[in-house]
């Protein structure tokens, strides 16, 4: 009688040993979000995502991105790029101001990480040309951008954002309504990446604000850096009392005794937003409506009232920009932070994919060969 061995346990050529599931520490969830360096943050930044990465940073492990690329699709000229480290600076400088934990968070240059453009590359065939161009935010940017045509990278922007937050395995993303069909392109992509591959990424979920795009100063539907509408968290109270003294309010308001209306009113969308005297929001509603109110004196509290909300954030400001070159450090720790985690991220995805198969027997092959040449 012959017994057969089992055969040894093969291992696929692209898996790696790994440790008993059972004995590795539950990982923390990821949230991943951030803003293009192309100005200051504003007061829809804050509402539309910084409200929840304040909200957040402790329950999660903490990425926010600097996306220098994403801002190259709209805005590539060399001026623009020159401005991107001012830039930012400041943005983390008004996000800390704003609340986050700089002990918590991680801050990170996209462009200093290349392997995000390789997952980017490798995430490009998950998704088709028509799917793209469904994206509705896609063709705002190219006509705020003054682009007749539409440019390859704008086009793929939701998929270097998928790039973004799977490079760290996000969990969680909260960003603001432009943003919303973007993290669905990344569950889309995540979702086929592990039907194709085998389970690699989360399918992240998307944290949506309660106000998921603040209206301008002037009206328009969203306040916007490029578009000269925004209040800046790093605003001084008196700037903040001209810009609010100017914002447009119910055109069809011309004296103090005609009743007025409250929805879709600018001044009072940031009433509700930023007022924290509810008494008093609804005193002015109410004398509003009854034409028993002046512009004068709605505006007069609101600025009062934002100023009240960004004043603790000046105080955190003064302490940071006391500390020079403290934000210089925290971004560049992240990045290499953040790198670290990205390479082992994408060496995962390639192994799932086989693509580090594929070039290890190459490299085996190769070294045979030259043995047998007595190289
Ligand atoms: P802008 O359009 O003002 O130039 P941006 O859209 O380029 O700014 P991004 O870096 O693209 O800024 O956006 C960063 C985050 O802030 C995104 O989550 C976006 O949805 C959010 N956001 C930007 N403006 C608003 C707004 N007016 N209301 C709500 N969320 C906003
Ligand atoms: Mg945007």
């Amino acid at each position: 009688m012959t017994t057969i061995d089992s055969p040894p346990a093969q291992s696929h050529p692209d898996s790696e040993p790994t440790a008993d599931a059972s004995t590795q520490p539950a990982r923390r969830k990821r949230m991943l979000t951030g803003d293009r360096p192309t100005g200051k943050l504003h007061l829809g930044h804050f509402v539309g995502s910084i409200e929840n990465r304040i909200r957040l940073q402790q329950e999660y492990e903490s990425f926010f991105i600097i996306a220098d690329l994403h801002m190259l699709t709209t805005s590539n000229t060399r001026a623009a790029i020159d401005q991107v480290s001012a830039n930012a600076r400041d943005m983390v400088l008004d996000q800390l101001s704003a609340g986050i934990d700089p002990e918590h968070a991680t801050f990170y240059l996209q462009s200093a990480i290349p392997e995000v453009s390789e997952l980017n590359t490798l995430f490009q065939n998950l998704v088709t040309v028509p799917r793209l161009e469904r994206v509705p935010s896609l063709k705002d940017m190219a006509r705020a951008a003054g682009k007749d045509e539409m440019p390859y990278g704008l086009l793929g922007y939701p998929v270097l954002q998928a790039a973004d937050i799977l490079c760290v395995k996000g969990d969680v993303v909260p960003v603001g309504k432009d943003n919303h069909a973007h993290v669905e392109v990344t569950r889309e992509i995540a979702r086929r990446f592990n039907h194709l591959y085998g389970d690699v990424f989360p399918v992240p979920t998307l944290i949506e604000s309660e106000i998921t795009t603040l209206v301008g100063t002037d009206g328009q539907a969203k306040m916007s850096k490029s578009l000269g509408n925004s209040i800046l968290l790093s605003d001084d109270a008196a700037t903040v009392r001209k810009k609010v003294t100017s914002m447009y309010t119910d055109p069809n308001r011309v004296r103090a005794d005609i009743p007025g209306t409250i929805e879709g009113n600018p001044v009072f969308v940031y009433h509700h937003a930023f007022n924290a005297d509810r008494d008093e929001v609804a005193d002015l509603e109410e004398r509003y409506r009854a034409g028993r109110v002046g512009d004068v004196e709605v505006k007069t509290k609101l600025a009062a009232a934002i100023n009240a909300f960004l004043e603790p954030m000046r105080e955190r400001r003064a302490v940071y920009e006391a500390q020079s070159g403290l934000v210089d450090e925290i971004i560049v720790d992240g990045t290499e932070r953040t790198r670290r985690e990205v390479q082992t991220v994408v060496a995962e995805a390639k192994r799932a994919m086989g693509l580090t198969g594929t070039y290890n027997q190459l490299r085996r092959k190769a070294e045979q060969a030259r043995k047998r040449r007595g190289a």
